[in-house]
C-alpha cells in the first residue's frame, strides 16, 4: 500500500501480522501446497467465457491468413514480424519499440484505475492455471477435499491411476501450448513439416519444443501460483501503481466488521461478515481478502462469488467482497481523476498520436538515393552534365516490386544503370542512377533534385537530393 494508506481496508489497527508470512509458505519455511475450493458463480462463469474466447484466439491465430500470409508471425531470430497481416523488419524497429512503450503506458494507466483486472481476466498464466490446469485437477482428482485426500494417502492403485492420468494430460496440454507458441515464431507450414518429418531433420527446433513443453509442464504441475506471487514483474509493480482510488477486489470492512459467526442469537450491531472463511477457501493464492489489498491477489474473483453465495444464504445484500476502491468503500465515492491518472492519460494520448502518424506515413518501399562518394560531375555530349547516384530500395511488402525512377524537378533525364530494378518480397536491391541535366539550366553549384519513385506505374514517394555542376558565367 502507498504511504497515504497506512492501514489497508479490513485490517484492524495494529493487526498486520499477516504481512509477515506468505500463504504459500508454512511456518517451517516450506512450500504449503494450496487446495482451493472449486469456484462457482456469476463471475466465474463470465471469466470462463472470456478465457474460452482468449484460448480460441490464441490457438486459432497461427492458422489465420491474409492474402496467403500469416496474420501474426514473430520471427525473432530474423528480426521480422507480421502484425495484422503487415510485415515489419529490422528497419521498423523504432515502430515496434514505440508500440511496446505505448502498451506499457496503457497497462500502467489501466492498473492505476482498474487495479489488476488484467491479471484476473486476460493474463495467460491465470487463464491457463485457473481455467485449464486447475479444471484438470478438479476433473481428475476431485474438489479440494478429494485432492487433499489423494495427496495424503499412500501410493495405491487409485492414486497411481489418478496421478498418472493427471500428469499425462498436463504433459499433452503443455506440448500443445509449446507447439502453438512455436507456430507464432516459425509459422504453421514449418510447424507442419516439423511434426510430419523425422525429428532428426529439425533437431534444434525439436529441442526447443521439448524444452518449452517441459518448462510449461513444470510451471503448471509444480510452480503454479508462485509464478504470480514470486516472479511476475507486473505483480511486483502493484505496490507502486495502486493507490486508494484504484479499483481492486476488496472486502467492505465498513459493512462487514465487526465480523462474527452466524447464529440466531447473534447480538445486534454486528457486521455482515459471518466469518465463514469461504472467501479464503476458494482463494488460489492462499490469502484472506479481508486483510486488505495484498500483492498475492490476482483478482480472480473467486472470493466475490463465494461471498455472494454466503450473502444469499444469510439473506444479506451481495457485494460484501466486490470490485471497489479503498476510497469508495470508506466514503462511498466513485471514480475521480487524480493528477497521476491525468498525467498517464496525456502521455498515452501523445504516444498513440505519434504512433498513428508514423504508421500512416509508413511507405511500402524504403528508398535512399545518395550521390556516389568520390564522384564529381561529368560533361557529356550535347551540352549536358551528368551525376551518378547510389540507390538502395527496401521492399517491405510480400510481393515483388518493379521499381521505376523519374525526374520530377528540374527537367532532364534519369537512367537506371543495369536495367529495370526488380526487388524481391522483403528484399533489398542496390543500383546506380545516371542523372543528366542541360548545362544551361544550372545556376548554382549544387542544384536541388527531386526524383519520383514508382512501384510499377504507381507513384510511391518523392526523394530529394542535389546535383553538382559547373556554374556558367552569363
Ligand atoms: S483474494 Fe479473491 S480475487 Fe484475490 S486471488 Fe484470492 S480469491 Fe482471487
Ligand atoms: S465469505 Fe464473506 S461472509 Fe464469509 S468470511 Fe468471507 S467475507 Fe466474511
Amino acid at each position: 500500500m502507498s504511504e497515504q494508506d497506512p492501514q489497508p481496508p479490513g485490517v484492524p489497527a495494529g493487526k498486520e501480522s499477516f504481512r509477515d508470512s506468505l500463504g504459500i509458505v508454512s511456518t517451517e519455511g516450506k512450500r504449503r501446497w494450496l487446495y482451493p475450493r472449486k469456484p462457482k458463480g456469476g463471475f466465474h462463469r463470465a471469466r470462463a467465457g472470456v478465457s474460452a474466447l482468449l484460448l480460441a484466439v490464441l490457438f486459432g491465430i497461427p492458422f489465420v491468413r491474409v492474402d496467403g500470409h500469416p496474420f501474426f508471425l514473430f520471427q525473432v531470430i530474423d528480426r521480422r514480424l507480421i502484425l495484422f497481416g503487415n510485415a515489419f523488419g529490422p528497419h521498423d524497429f523504432y515502430l515496434v519499440a514505440l508500440v511496446v512503450i505505448t502498451l506499457i503506458v496503457f497497462l500502467i494507466l489501466f492498473t492505476v484505475v482498474f487495479g489488476r483486472l488484467f491479471c484476473g481476466w486476460i493474463c495467460p498464466q491465470t487463464v491457463f492455471m485457473e481455467m485449464v490446469f486447475r479444471k484438470i485437477d478438479y476433473w481428475i482428482e476431485g474438489d479440494h477435499r478429494g485432492q487433499r485426500r489423494l495427496d495424503g494417502m499412500p501410493w495405491n492403485r487409485e492414486k497411481f491411476l489418478r496421478k498418472g492420468a493427471k500428469y499425462a494430460v498436463y504433459a499433452v496440454v503443455s506440448f500443445v501450448i509449446a507447439n502453438t507458441l512455436l507456430a507464432y515464431v516459425i509459422g504453421t507450414e514449418a510447424l507442419g513439416r516439423l511434426v510430419t518429418e523425422p525429428p532428426g531433420r529439425h533437431l534444434g527446433t525439436f529441442g526447443a519444443v521439448l524444452g518449452f513443453s517441459l518448462l510449461f509442464y513444470w510451471i503448471f504441475i509444480w510452480f503454479r501460483e508462485q509464478a504470480c506471487i514470486l516472479v511476475c514483474p507486473y505483480g511486483r509493480l502493484q505496490g507502486v501503481l495502486l493507490d486508494r482510488a484504484s479499483v481492486v477486489i476488496a472486502y467492505d470492512q465498513v459493512r462487514g466488521e465487526p465480523r462474527g459467526k452466524f447464529h440466531r442469537n447473534r447480538p445486534a450491531g454486528g457486521g455482515d461478515c459471518i466469518d465463514c472463511r469461504q472467501c479464503v477457501e476458494v482463494c488460489p493464492t492462499g490469502i484472506d481478502i479481508r486483510n486488505g489489498t495484498q500483492l498475492e491477489c490476482v483478482n480472480c474473483t473467486a472470493c466475490i462469488d463465494a461471498c455472494d453465495t454466503v450473502m444469499d444464504a444469510v439473506k444479506k445484500p451481495r457485494g460484501l467482497v466486490r470490485y471497489a476502491s479503498a476510497e469508495g468503500i470508506a466514503g462511498r465515492r466513485g471514480f475521480r481523476w487524480s493528477g497521476r491518472v491525468a498525467g498517464y492519460a496525456v502521455v498515452l494520448l501523445l504516444l498513440a498520436a505519434v504512433l498513428a502518424y508514423l504508421l500512416a506515413v509508413r511507405t511500402e518501399l524504403d528508398v535512399t538515393v545518395l550521390r556516389t562518394p568520390g564522384m564529381f560531375y561529368q560533361e557529356q555530349g550535347g551540352g549536358r552534365i551528368s551525376n551518378i547516384y547510389d540507390i538502395k530500395i527496401l521492399n517491405k511488402t510480400f510481393s515483388a516490386a518493379d521499381v521505376g525512377v523519374r525526374l520530377l524537378h528540374p527537367s532532364g533525364e534519369v537512367q537506371v544503370i543495369g536495367g529495370a530494378m526488380h526487388v524481391e518480397p522483403q528484399g533489398i536491391r542496390e543500383g546506380k542512377l545516371l542523372v543528366l541535366l542541360p548545362a544551361e539550366s544550372l545556376r548554382v553549384m549544387s542544384t536541388p533534385l527531386a526524383l519520383g519513385i514508382y512501384h510499377d506505374t504507381v507513384f510511391v514517394q518523392e526523394v530529394r537530393t542535389t546535383f553538382l555542376g559547373p556554374v556558367r558565367k552569363r
